[in-house]
């Protein structure tokens, strides 16, 4: 049979959500990409002069059309993507509409040329303004060739609207990036008034972020794959040090098809936590792919809206699925002494710019390296050191008998490295200065541990764990203290008691605007429940007003924030070492509940730098 295209019967046609296709010239790229990707070009050019004002064309090697489809493509409805209205359930292709092509030819000069592999020769059709102007048989490569030519030259009063030449070719480059990054399997070549902006072959996914984004982008990646039992997640997310002040450089792509989604952008945004700056936007490139079934691209012309059969579902998934990620990177930022901020460096990344005056895609300028993770190796160092200090030598305590195990992990189990069983180290390989600060030589230099956000992450996690898991651990108090509370405390109390309760508070109500708390959690010390307490009711009420914050979410962060070491707090070498341990054994080490960085580390060639010292191999230093 010679034909694949067929015209939607109007009862179809009307389900199909309407409006205007052809906007703007990257409306009409966008279409004619897709049409290529739908068709299975593993190649595909885009040629543009003017913007796309003058003319736009590309070309595929896809599999081309029979004569007899080349001129019905043309028609309103018509399209070999679908049939009934049950196809509309489940939309695997780009295009479903049938009305692209048609949209074009209202608004344009348009030529198509097409060839299947099946045929010697091609065909070519002419359409202006909606008018045939001709069809003839015409060599042509397989594949098709669709060239806009003079777009609203029938509408000049739509050709006002247009934006500058220059945003214009915005707007078309970035149709043309998305498209490059969701296929880099297929060979992508883009050319703007004779010159080439972009042109790179089918490669793997990362090699493709790094021909069209440029080599920080590549260097930022953590790769994403988790599976769901309805979903799957790929792609990859940025690291922390590389964001952007705008949401330029998101990418979500599902099933294929570039999307908007502002419930999913912010689950991702969601899981960096307090990874980030304020104002500062993570990188990413995600693939979703889900059961067609389950989601509707039909709500809007553009098709860059879906509407999802169970949104919060995609929401937790997404959000737990680029958790997940963080959490299985060392991500302690590195600093540069003098430095402008910790993440400071994502402003030395030049622009990404198709336009001519700003260079090729992909050619950026010198980035400093102002942030840097700790590696793994760092801290495996630290901890076999440490650890062989401990067995070592065995030095006179030097404890504190006031802070007895202060950071036992009671409650977070999942800690491997628990120190509080070994020997007591020499105070060699760690420091406290100005009771505030952890110092400890690691492989490539220093690191320094700010106590108390360390420690708040610590319990900020036990607490999270308590909520979910783990049977709270508390500590009978011997004394019970009986606490005076304002009646909105009083109240407030009543209302977080079993909360309280998972946290590892035992408290019961005396009379008016009183409570006795009989068992404090285990790592709070004796003595300072009182005022932990009352702290902790404090700090919730000014978190209440956070709308995200949930409950518990506000009771373990309020509850880690106060039952925290303070700076100031003396701390005994076994402390530190458990300290850091514990720090480790998080989930999140690197950033407090509140966004404050935990860690940060000084590398030794910043030192040697700073010191007017050249670097030399370590085995002369
Ligand atoms: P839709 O993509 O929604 O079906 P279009 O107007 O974009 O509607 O295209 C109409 C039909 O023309 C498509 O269904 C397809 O069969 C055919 N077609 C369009 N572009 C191409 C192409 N580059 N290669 C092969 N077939 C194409
Ligand atoms: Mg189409």
């Amino acid at each position: 049979m010679n034909s694949r295209i067929h015209i939607l019967t109007t009862e179809v046609a009307n389900k199909i959500a309407a409006g205007e296709v052809i906007q703007r010239p990257a409306s009409a790229v966008k279409e004619l990409v897709e049409n290529a990707v739908d068709a299975k070009a593993t190649s595909v050019s885009i040629v543009v002069t003017g913007a796309g004002k003058t003319l736009l064309q590309v070309v595929d090697n896809g599999e081309g059309m029979s004569p007899d489809d080349a001129r019905l493509a043309f028609e309103r409805h018509s399209t070999s993507k679908i049939t009934s209205a049950e196809d509309l359930d489940h939309i695997t292709t780009l295009g479903f509409r049938g009305e692209a092509l048609a949209s074009m030819a209202a608004v344009a000069q348009v030529e198509l040329k097409t060839r299947r592999a099946e045929d010697e020769v091609g065909t070519i059709v002419k359409v202006e303004g909606s008018e045939v102007r001709g069809q003839a048989p015409a060599a042509a490569e397989q594949g098709t060739s669709v060239a806009v030519k003079n777009l609203y030259y029938n509408t000049p009063a739509r050709r006002q609207f247009l934006k500058t030449d220059a945003t214009e070719l915005r707007n078309i480059s970035d149709v043309v990036t998305r498209m490059a990054l969701a296929y880099p399997e297929i060979a992508w070549k883009f050319v703007s008034n004779g010159e080439v902006l972009l042109d790179v072959r089918p490669e793997r996914a990362e090699e493709r972020v790094k021909s069209v984004l440029g080599d920080r982008a590549a260097a930022a990646l953590l790769p994403v794959q988790i599976e769901g039992e309805a979903m799957t997640l790929g792609g990859f997310v940025g690291k922390p040090s590389y964001t952007r002040k705008n949401r330029n450089d998101q990418y979500l792509f599902l099933n294929g098809r570039y999307i908007v989604s502002r419930a999913l952008n912010h689950a991702v945004f969601q899981a960096y936590e307090y990874l980030l700056e304020k104002g500062s936007f993570p990188f990413f490139l995600l693939f979703l792919t889900l059961d067609p079934h389950r989601v509707d691209v039909n709500v809007h012309p553009s098709k860059m809206e879906v509407k999802f059969a169970d949104e919060s579902a995609a929401y937790r998934f997404v959000l737990g699925a680029v958790k997940r990620t963080l959490a299985a990177h060392d991500l302690v930022p590195s600093v540069t002494m003098g430095g402008p901020s910790l993440h400071g460096a994502s402003e030395g990344r030049a622009k990404l710019s198709f336009l001519p005056s700003e260079g090729r895609m992909g050619a950026h300028g010198q980035v400093p390296d102002e942030v840097r993770p700790v590696e793994k190796a760092d801290l495996d160092a630290l901890f076999d050191r440490l650890g062989s200090e401990r067995q070592g030598l065995a030095l006179p305590s030097e404890a504190d008998p006031a802070l007895p195990n202060r950071f036992a992990p009671k409650v977070l189990q999942h800690n491997v490295r628990s120190s509080d069983q070994l020997p007591q180290p020499a105070s060699r390989a760690i420091w406290q200065v100005h009771d505030k600060y952890i110092i400890s030589q690691i492989k490539t230099g220093i690191m320094i541990v700010d106590q108390h956000v360390a420690h708040e992450r610590i319990l900020y996690e036990r607490a999270r764990a308590n909520f979910t898991n783990a049977l709270p651990s508390s500590q009978q108090l011997l004394f019970p203290q009986t606490i005076a509370l304002s009646p909105a405390d009083f109240a407030l109390v009543k209302e977080l008691t079993p909360d309280l309760e998972r946290l590892g508070f035992d408290l019961k109500p005396f009379g008016r605007n009183t409570v006795v708390i009989e068992g404090i959690p285990a790592e709070v010390r004796v003595g300072s429940e009182e005022k932990i307490l009352q702290d902790l009711l404090d700090e919730y009420r000014n978190n209440e007003h956070e709308t995200t914050m949930d409950v518990r979410e506000n009771l373990s962060k309020s509850y880690a924030c106060k039952a925290a070491i303070k700076a100031g707090d003396r701390l005994n070498v076994p402390e530190m070492i458990s300290l850091i341990d514990q720090l480790f054994a998080t989930e999140m080490p690197y950033v407090c509940p509140h966004g404050r960085p935990v860690i940060i580390k000084i590398s030794i060639e910043e030192l040697d730098r700073r010191f007017g010292r050249t670097p030399v191999p370590p085995t002369t230093r």
